[in-house]
């Protein structure tokens, strides 16, 4: 793997593709600056080695041009003080300034530059704007996971403007090495755990897994695509009625292949969509017309967990139930707490996905799994089995 740990970036400027999409209040306050600390090892091996660093990122979505509550200009001050030193800021990605400024910084200084989505180019991945980017440093560093599935200029088409000088960031490199470990170079038993809202969203991910895992745990929402497929009785639950086929499929492929589909056989169930609903655990293939599972049952909660607690490897994608409601997040907690135990015992876990990770936070236990992933949308099309764009450009 190419990556910085073995540069030297002395008397270098090195473009660095920086995830900054953090949440903003509507004071143009930072309200979670996890991406950006994230970032700041990666940042601080280049200066430290005595070169420079251009930062570049993406903000929110604007759509025609620049506005104010995307700039990059938010974040100048707060990246300022994790880097514990002054920050210079292009206010255009692009153009005179941009390439005045990174033409006259020093080793040790770091420039930011504005948010890359002011032009409409970045997302279309022009090689002209991505060329003008390349002309500001001399070595590319991309430390973005969480766009890595997009050919977008900064993360892909600018990399051929590099082809002796490209590279990953720490980020990058410990997300590729992680999910290496659940995709490849496996440990047994390895069991996944897929949840969250929808089937359609994750089918491709649950096929590649038939191909890697000896068990596979449903939950979410999801599972009731699962139980209705099977002729259970699903009540108001959520399903994806389009799907009920590939449900079939996967479980059908699960058994044809050997392993353990395991589909929750208890659900907590509500009669409306609400913390302050009326709830009871029954059979999840036989839930009354008007009520709606909304997490799995205590009982397959428990044996789902002792599954997990068996094995080397765990990936965990999406919640068990709708952990954000308290009466329906014992389910998800069960499964946080198995995997945490697992790890602590030597087991792989790998945590991805916006909802899980959150989960795992609500619980407190995101340092008790191994790797933690940044990537929503990236990962899943990388535990589809796709290579990313953003990892084949520095690779090829
Ligand atoms: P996803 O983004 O597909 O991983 O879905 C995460 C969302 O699924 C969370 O917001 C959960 O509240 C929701 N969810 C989990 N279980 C259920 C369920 N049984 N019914 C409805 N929504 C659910």
């Amino acid at each position: 793997m190419k990556t910085i740990k073995d540069f030297d970036f002395s008397g270098k400027r090195a473009l660095i593709r920086v995830d900054f999409n953090v949440p903003l209040n509507s004071n143009q306050q930072i309200t979670d600056d996890s991406r950006m600390r994230a970032a700041v090892p990666t940042i601080e091996k280049i200066l430290n080695d005595g070169g420079a660093a251009i930062l570049m990122s993406h903000l929110g979505r604007p759509k025609e041009g620049p506005e104010d509550k995307f700039s990059l200009t938010h974040l100048k001050e707060h990246l300022g003080k994790l880097l514990n030193r002054e920050v210079q800021f292009a206010d255009d990605c692009v153009g005179d300034s941009a390439r005045k400024l990174a033409g006259e910084l020093k080793q040790g200084e770091v420039l930011l530059l504005e948010n890359l989505r002011f032009h409409k180019e970045e997302t279309k991945g022009d090689e002209e704007f991505a060329k003008k980017l390349s002309e500001l440093a001399d070595v590319y560093v991309n430390d973005a996971f969480g766009t890595a599935h997009r050919a977008h200029a900064s993360t892909t088409i600018v990399a051929k403007f590099f082809p002796e000088a490209k590279m990953f960031g720490y980020i990058m490199a410990s997300e590729l090495e992680s999910i290496d470990k659940v995709l490849d170079d496996i440990r047994h038993p390895y069991v996944a755990v897929i949840g969250g809202a929808k089937v359609s969203t994750k089918i491709e991910v649950i096929e590649n897994l038939l191909d890697k895992a000896d068990e596979l745990i449903i939950g979410g929402g999801m599972m009731f695509t699962f139980i209705k497929a099977r002729g259970g009785k699903i009540g108001n639950s959520m399903c994806e009625d389009d799907y009920l086929d590939t449900a079939r499929q996967i479980i059908s492929r699960a058994k044809n292949k050997g392993i353990k589909l395991h589909i929750p056989a208890e659900a907590v169930i509500a009669d409306q969509f609400s913390n302050d609903a009326h709830t009871r655990e029954t059979d999840a293939a036989n839930i009354p017309q008007e009520w709606l599972g909304l997490d799995i049952g205590s009982e397959s909660a428990k044996t789902f967990a002792g599954i997990i607690e068996g094995a080397k490897t765990i990936l965990w994608n999406g919640p068990m139930g709708v952990f954000e409601m308290e009466n329906f997040a014992r389910g998800t907690r069960i499964i946080a707490e198995a995997i945490a135990k697992a790890t602590g015992e030597g087991a792989f876990s790998l945590v991805g996905g916006g909802d899980s990770v959150a989960a795992l936070a609500q619980m407190g236990l995101e340092d008790q799994v191994s790797h933690v992933s940044t990537g929503g949308g990236a990962l899943l099309e990388y535990m589809e089995g796709k290579e990313l764009p953003g990892i084949r450009a520095i690779r090829e």
